[in-house]
């Protein structure tokens, strides 16, 4: 008889044993056995967010270097082939940010669009480049609200501040047309790269970011709403850079 009360991983769904990773901004850090994903326990709430950032407040400002980012961004969004950003292809970044991945779609002559749930960033983008570009708004609601679909996406550390990651995914699936394709790139929890003291990683700052998805994970997870994973870039870094399909 299966026990209806054993905890599960929000992530893979299998058998939750918490394996205990430290602590980091007085925020209990725990990683699945099953699938090696890292996240904060409980996991930050949207509220919890939303209240955050209303305490704070935050100043958005260029990066050192705008060109060079735009520049990496158009390399990135190129990983995504030749079919898939020709010219009038319609793209879409969940996480727009500074708006330099829109910039740089626009200049491969793409048709982007770029959303972002952080209103400070929206806001700052539509301030540097053509302010229709850009909407502030979560995936979920923006699946919700809009019939459009898309040729293709990309998400860039994304999956790290989701409170509800499979609404995120399920999202995405909505948004991105059958047979389209994302770019994805993301800090991998289980990385042999990473700092022996998992806490003592710089990048783990909660609740700016409070999941730490392993490959496992991403997997199980984007397989849940109809994404394959078809190809993973090898990288030093404790990162995940891949292209995943919409099946
Ligand atoms: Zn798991």
């Amino acid at each position: 008889m299966s026990d209806d009360n054993e905890q599960k991983c929000i992530i893979c769904r299998q058998t939750f044993h918490p394996y205990p990773m430290g602590e980091k901004n007085g925020t209990i850090l725990l990683s699945c056995k099953a699938c090696g994903t890292v996240m904060t326990e409980p996991l930050v709430t949207k509220d919890e967010l939303d209240a955050y950032f209303a305490s704070i407040d935050p100043q958005i400002t260029h990066v050192p270097d705008p060109a060079r980012e735009i520049v990496d961004m158009k390399n990135r969004i190129m990983r995504l082939g030749k079919d898939a950003t020709a010219k009038g292809k319609r793209i879409i970044d969940v996480a727009a940010r500074q708006g330099y991945a829109i910039k740089a779609a626009h200049l491969l002559g793409m048709k982007p669009y770029g959303i972002d749930s952080h209103e400070f960033f929206t806001r700052f983008a539509q301030e540097k480049y053509p302010p229709e570009l850009f909407q502030n708004i979560s995936v979920m609601e923006y699946a919700d609200a809009s019939p459009e679909k898309y040729d293709c996406g990309i998400a860039i550390e994304a999956f790290c501040e989701q409170p509800d990651p499979d609404a995120f995914v399920a999202g995405l699936a909505r948004i991105i047309k059958p047979g389209g394709t994302m770019y994805i790139e993301e800090v991998d929890g289980n990385n042999f790269n990473l700092p022996r003291n998992f806490a003592n990683w710089s990048y783990v700052d909660p609740p700016l970011n409070f999941l730490y998805l392993s490959k496992k994970g991403m997997e199980a997870l984007l397989a849940r709403h109809g994404f394959a994973i078809q190809k993973m870039f090898f990288t030093w870094r404790p990162m995940m850079r891949f292209i995943a399909v919409r099946r």
